[in-house]
């Protein structure tokens, strides 16, 4: 199974990978994940990336295209795997549909999370994650069992720096203008599934299993 979660930022796509990958057996990829560990780690292509994400600015077309065409070469990505984040440009989709070809592989299925502008912004802002294995939580809505620590690593939970309001704004206004038309794109391949992606993490993830049934 090869999937692409798309949807606007705090739409759910990360917090749907995992129960996904654990039912399909197959891995995540995560683009903003990738940068945010080039950041880490302080490599020349990581700190490009972190003035693009903290203005909340799409980082460049070649940068993203050059990380997951990589990634997607590696032995474990050939049982399958869902691409989160990744593709968000239609440039970015066609050199994967290119990447892919190259591979003698394709998509399966695409699924867009939709939610409204209105829901996204206190999603984002009491977001939090784990910075070892990166899972999602939620200061209201999802919280860890202990006070802001991993349930599982038992590390203390982070805020992202571009979390921030003014941030989010412009990841908006950037899906908007530059990723939303990836809907069309996949409805003409004829991959397209829509999900409500209101209420609960595990009432959307309920939806997605029963569209993908
Ligand atoms: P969110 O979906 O909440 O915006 P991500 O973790 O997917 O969060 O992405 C965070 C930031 O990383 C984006 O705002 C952008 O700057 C950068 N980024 C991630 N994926 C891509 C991509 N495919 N193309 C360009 N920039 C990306
Ligand atoms: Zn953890």
């Amino acid at each position: 199974m090869r999937l692409i979660l798309l949807g606007a930022p705090g739409s759910g796509k990360g917090s749907q990978a995992g129960p996904l990958t654990s039912h399909f057996g197959i891995l995540q990829i995560s683009t903003g994940d990738m940068l945010r560990e080039a950041r880490a780690k302080g490599t020349e292509m990581g700190r490009l990336a972190a003035t693009y994400m903290d203005a909340g600015q799409l980082v460049p077309d070649e940068v993203v295209i050059g990380i997951v065409e990589e990634r997607l070469k590696n032995p474990d990505c050939e049982k399958g795997f869902i691409l989160d984040g990744f593709p968000r440009t239609l440039v970015q989709a066609a050199a994967l549909d290119e990447a892919l070809g190259r591979l003698g592989i394709t998509i399966d299925r695409v699924v867009e999370i939709r939610v409204g502008d209105e829901v996204i912004l206190p999603r984002i802002t009491g977001r939090r994650s784990c910075p070892q294995c990166k899972k999602p939580y939620h200061i209201q809505f999802g919280p860890p069992k202990r006070d802001l620590l991993c349930d599982t690593c038992d590390v203390p939970l982070v805020h992202r720096d571009d979390d921030t309001e003014t941030a989010v704004v412009k990841r908006l206004e950037a899906y908007h203008k530059m990723t939303a038309p990836l809907v069309d794109y996949y409805e003409k391949q004829g991959k397209l599934l829509v999900v409500d992606g209101t209420g609960k993490v595990s009432e959307v993830t309920e939806r997605i299993f029963k569209v993908l049934s």
